[in-house]
């Protein structure tokens, strides 16, 4: 398939894009490098062993969008590009709703115009909310999140189905992401946050190769095997794996639009992640204690069930792969990606 990959010079994107040129669809790439950079395609060309196309757009702008998609010949979209940094999305609201909706609706008309009728979405395990069961599961209903960004992606995947539904033929994935750390084996791509990294797995390999002195451990009081708090880690090449998996499966789905959470099932604490990138990296990981940052739950992790039973997908690395890729991308490129 011909496969429109926005916001594919992101991190989760550029290793989505490597997955399915191996997988052998053809995806093109469309960003605006709004948090991103330029210097990632001619990686991403060296890793897939061939020319990818790059479309440098801004998705708000729907004739931009309209004209990509009438020269594109398109058989699938998969949509990451959006904002998503908690905090900002706090401060700027009004920002992250206009960013993250207009663009998926952008990229809607110019499906329905031009007869494009799968989308695999980019969603977040922070649309269960604070009172969903742990572990999530898919049908829990009572989607809601605890901020703007989070908010983004519940009321996109309301779109998307309430859309899915009237839309004759259409498929759509909705991919429930925990957390995505790791990098590709070969260290040539990876996450590169801009600032000081709000999430625990950059922050810690930004400490271990010495750009930040010490982690602050957000709380040790929680009722978790330590106290500190447990995340269901995933690898980002598993990650783009169950992408391709999604992709593969949209035309067997039997509704028009289904969630699947991409996770592993199960929870890691910071500290054991602290633990295993000094184990992987060979570097000491000082940190301090810290209070609590407020919106954190103690625990979060998936059920994966129905990825496995329905996408035939699985999480396959394990965290000290995770911590090893990790640290393998952080050192060769400590200023993650050249400007
Ligand atoms: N965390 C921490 N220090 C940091 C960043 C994160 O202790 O500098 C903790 C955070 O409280 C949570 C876990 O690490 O328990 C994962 O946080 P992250 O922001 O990576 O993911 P999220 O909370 O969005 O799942």
């Amino acid at each position: 398939m011909r496969v429109l990959v926005t916001g594919g010079a992101g991190f989760i994107g550029s290793h989505t894009v490597l997955a399915l040129a191996a997988a052998g669809h053809d995806p093109v790439i469309a960003d605006n490098f709004s948090n991103s950079k330029p210097s990632v395609l001619p990686r991403i060309e060296e890793l897939a062993g061939r020319p990818v196309t790059l479309h440098e757009v801004d998705l708000t702008d729907t004739a931009a969008t309209d004209a990509l998609f009438a020269a594109g010949g398109f058989d699938a979209v998969i949509h990451f590009a959006g904002f998503k940094a908690v905090g900002e999305s706090v401060a700027k609201p009004a920002l992250y709703y206009r960013n993250n909706i207009d663009s998926t609706l952008s990229v809607l008309d110019a499906m329905v115009k031009h007869g494009v009728s799968r989308f695999v979405f980019s969603s977040s395990a922070t649309v269960y909310g604070e009172k969903a069961p742990v572990p999530y599961r898919e049908d829990w209903e009572f989607l809601e999140a605890t901020n703007p960004y989070g908010q983004t992606k519940v009321m996109i995947e309301r779109i998307l189905t309430d859309v899915a539904a009237v839309n004759e033929g259409w498929k759509v994935a909705l991919l429930r992401y925990f957390n995505p750390v790791g990098a590709h084996a070969s260290g040539r791509i990876g996450e590169d946050p801009n600032g000081i990294p709000n999430n625990l797995m950059p922050f810690v390999s930004q400490v271990a190769v010495g750009r930040r002195d010490r982690l602050t451990v957000f709380g040790d009081d929680y009722p978790t095997s330590d106290g500190t708090g447990e995340r269901d880690y995933i690898h980002v090449v598993d990650l783009a794996a169950g992408h391709v998996a999604a992709l593969d499966h949209l035309d067997a789905m039997a509704t028009p639009a289904r969630a699947f959470n991409l996770g592993t099932g199960t929870g890691t604490s910071v500290l054991q992640i602290v633990r295993a990138f000094e184990a992987a990296s060979g570097r000491p990981i000082p940190y301090d204690v810290g209070p609590r940052r407020a919106g954190d739950l103690p625990t979060s992790y998936a059920d994966a069930t129905r990825a496995r039973e329905e996408l035939g997908w699985t999480a396959k690395l394990s965290i000290e792969d995770m911590c090893a890729d990790s640290w393998r991308w952080q050192s060769n490129n400590p200023e993650g990606f050249p400007s």
